[in-house]
């Protein structure tokens, strides 16, 4: 175990080196490090992974006093809390999770300067009685992270984040860093502002994600994809399966246990217990998919996460970008996939039309929803679209998503869309009718069924002017349109109505480039190498089998203390050891990940898993 006082000595540098086993700082961590020992505030934007962590834990070891660390993640700070005693590092945490002899202690040790890092949910700073407590004990700095929770349009406001401004006014001479993967200026400047931050330094990284693979998909048969996905690309590892209901979350969760994949379910519909068990066992066991609403995943800083899988469509691009920003923290290649079809435009128009709130709000709401529905139609490469969409232009085609895989064809769809606009505006207009999608695709395809003869549809003048193209490719049509805003869903059953900008097209005033709904969905299977199973593929049969011992000697041990895998190390630093395979301790502390305590902690166990050929 590393001294107290000889960290306190050291430089940022050498505590990277020693405490963290990491050999040198990434993209702007130096600065932000730099600036806040010298005790400047700072506003850090990094994207999930970026490693944000180190941006206040580093000071927290330099800087003289206790560092404060406000998150709104209570059920996670046990685990952050032993990933930093792991290293080494002296730190407790304060939340109504606590009894009284566990919150006494922390209390003590941070009083007597005992404690480096002290993690506080934020409803706690607001008691008088941890007040006065941080008044005896000496503050470093104040870390808020997830500081995207002070804003009130965001996704995960808390408004206990609110009162955070007070920290400046009570301990002024503090200082304070913000940290955030959310990325947009908007929230930037409410973050700023509400937090009093308005002096602080602003570190803003490049959003991008290299090592995620985004990609999305017609949407079929979503559960039936979703297991081909898994099956094909991702046997046996660790992922996240958002939908948007709990109902298809139960119903998700038993399809791919019955199928033989390790799932389970999450959502704020089972009970505390539940969902506290199953999310402790996704962070510590290797390989389980979490099946999920939004409701989880802020704050799982678990490395390993090798894909994230969207059934349904999220609300907004920082949605999508949050959730899917949650694969891959280790920088290894992971998935980024959501199945996306005609229902889901449908469906989220209408929760727009008939949500709460006023005008305002739901404008609000539908502006959201058409940039998520571009970044699904666009026929560009999505990494650029959504670098874009966070204020990064000029970022050339990125070559790991799925149009610059497969790059999707388009067609002049303009008059398909003719058909269809004229089908809605004859049923509207000569008939005083309304229809949802799939009658007005029969009735171009002129099918002859109950409903159609019924009101008589086969009279209509576009009846059967649509066989040119096949039912998938008029539902991709209606999709498209709708995403647009060339054409509406109205009320409970989602009808079709004309919009405003209909009337261009009508008119031959518009024309309308269309993507192309492939035959079948073009597998990227052939890009890069992703996964778990991937991962063990790329090194040599020696290292392979190195790795999975290795894998197994760190499920046991992290069993037998009671940690996630993560906390004893990542997967990256298990296959550069497998690689390396050093033959002593001074080899194996060159490796990335190895500090100084977990080389004294594990050295030894190591070396005698790698000596042990079978
Ligand atoms: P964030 O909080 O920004 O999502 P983390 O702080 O969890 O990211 O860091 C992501 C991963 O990168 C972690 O596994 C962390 O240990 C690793 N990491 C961070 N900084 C470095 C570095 N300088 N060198 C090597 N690994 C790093
Ligand atoms: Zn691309």
């Amino acid at each position: 175990m590393v001294s107290p006082t000889e960290l306190r000595a050291s430089d940022a540098l050498d505590v990277l080196r020693r405490v963290f086993g990491y050999d040198a700082f990434r993209g702007f961590q130096q600065e932000v490090i730099d600036h806040v020992v010298a005790g400047g505030d700072a506003l850090v934007l990094m994207p999930t992974g970026g490693g944000k962590s180190l941006c206040y834990q580093v000071p927290a070891l330099v800087r003289d006093g206790v560092a404060v660390v406000v998150s709104p993640l209570i059920a996670l700070m046990q685990d952050q809390v032993d990933a930093l005693t792991a290293v080494g590092v002296r730190a407790g945490f304060l939340n109504s999770t606590q009894d009284y002899a566990a919150r006494r202690a922390v209390e003590q040790a941070f009083v007597a300067g005992e404690l480096d890092l002290l993690y506080l949910a934020p409803e706690a700073l607001g008691t008088r009685g941890v007040q006065q407590l941080l008044d005896r004990g000496r503050i470093g700095l104040f870390a808020i992270d997830e500081a995207h929770c002070v804003s009130q349009w965001g996704h995960d406001f808390r408004p206990d984040y609110l009162a955070l401004s007070m920290l400046h006014e009570r301990w002024p001479a503090v200082p304070r860093i913000a940290l955030t993967a959310t990325a947009t200026s908007a929230t930037r400047a409410e973050i700023a502002t509400r937090l009093q931050l308005t002096e602080a330094k602003h570190f803003v990284a490049s959003f991008d994600r290299p090592n995620i693979q985004y990609r999305i998909v017609p949407k079929k048969e979503p559960r039936k994809q979703l297991l081909a996905l898994l099956r094909d690309e991702h046997p046996g590892d660790a992922g996240i399966v958002y939908c948007l209901s709990r109902a298809s979350v139960d119903k998700t969760a038993e399809f791919l246990v019955a199928n033989g994949i390790a799932a389970l379910p999450y959502h704020a519909g089972l009970d505390a217990g539940t969902r506290a068990a199953n999310q402790q066992r996704f962070l510590r066991e290797d390989g389980l998919v979490m099946v999920a609403t939004i409701a989880f995943g802020m704050g799982i800083d678990k490395p390993d996460v090798r894909f994230v899988a969207h059934l349904d469509l999220p609300k907004s691009v920082e949605g999508y970008y949050q959730e899917t920003g949650r694969a891959g923290r280790d920088g290894l290649p992971s998935t980024a996939w959501l199945a996306y079809g005609l229902q889901d435009v449908v469906q989220q128009r209408k929760m727009i039309e008939t949500s709460d709130g006023d005008l305002a709000h739901r404008r609000n709401l539908a502006t959201h929803l058409d940039a998520m529905l571009a970044l699904c139609e666009t026929v560009r490469c999505r990494r650029v679209q959504l670098l874009e969409y966070f204020g990064q232009s000029g970022t050339a085609d990125c070559g790991n998503c799925d149009t610059c895989l497969t790059p999707p064809e388009t067609w002049d769809g303009t008059v398909a869309a003719q058909k269809l606009l004229s089908t809605v505006y004859r049923l509207d207009r000569e008939r005083n009718q309304r229809f949802g999608a799939g009658h007005c695709v029969d009735i171009l395809l002129g099918k002859q069924n109950d409903k159609i003869s019924q009101y008589g549809h086969d009279a209509l003048s576009t009846f059967g002017i649509g066989t040119e193209l096949r039912e998938a490719e008029w539902r991709g049509v209606v999709r498209q349109l709708l995403a647009e805003g060339l054409l509406a869903v109205e009320g409970d059953y989602g009808t079709l109505a004309l919009t405003e900008a209909s009337a261009e097209v009508l008119g031959r005033r518009r024309t309308v480039t269309m993507r192309r709904e492939p035959e079948k969905v073009a597998s990227t299977r052939s890009a890069k190498p992703r996964g778990a199973a991937t991962v063990v593929a790329e090194l040599s049969p020696t290292a392979g089998s190195l790795f999975e011992r290795l894998r197994a000697w760190r499920a046991a041990t992290a069993k037998e203390q009671g940690v996630p895998a993560y906390v004893i190390f990542h997967d990256a630093t298990l296959r550069q050891i497998a690689t390396d395979a050093p033959t002593s301790l001074a080899e194996l502390s060159r490796i990335s990940g190895v500090g100084e305590n977990k080389l004294a902690k594990y050295g030894e166990s190591i070396l005698a898993v790698l000596a042990d050929q079978p």
